[in-house]
């Protein structure tokens, strides 16, 4: 069996992670290394490698991840507005290949990104 990755992993519940939401189809988790005074990945449970391997039938998934992000951003108070980031594959940046959604707010984010 190939080695779980860090989010497989905190899916399992074999390494700990600072869990802000969580139900039947996802996990809301502070970033360990955070970019921005809030930095929260949002993860389905389903193993997803990236975007590029989304199929239509996940749409319903998506739609869920939207809807939890909208959610936490409101719980953890980002009035302001906030980014939403998905490095997919190596030129976007994805180290861990489970999708994930960066949440990053509580402060003015600069762009372009690098
Ligand atoms: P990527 O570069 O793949 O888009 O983002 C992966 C993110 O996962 C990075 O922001 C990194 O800091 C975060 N990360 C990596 N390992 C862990 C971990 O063990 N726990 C948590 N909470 N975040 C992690």
């Amino acid at each position: 069996m190939p080695e779980q990755n860090v989010f497989q992993k905190i899916i399992a519940g074999e390494i700990p992670a600072d869990i802000v939401y969580e139900d039947s189809k996802c996990l809301a988790f502070h970033d360990i290394a955070p970019q921005a005074p809030t930095h929260i990945l949002v993860i389905p449970r389903k193993p997803i490698r990236s975007v590029a391997d989304l199929e239509d039938e996940d749409g319903p998934l998506i739609a869920h991840l939207w809807s939890v992000i909208r959610m936490v951003a409101d719980r953890v108070g980002l009035r302001n507005g906030y980014r939403v980031v998905v490095n997919c594959g190596s030129d976007g940046g994805q180290e861990v290949d489970h999708l994930h959604y960066h949440l990053l707010g509580g402060r003015a984010l600069k762009w372009p990104p690098g």
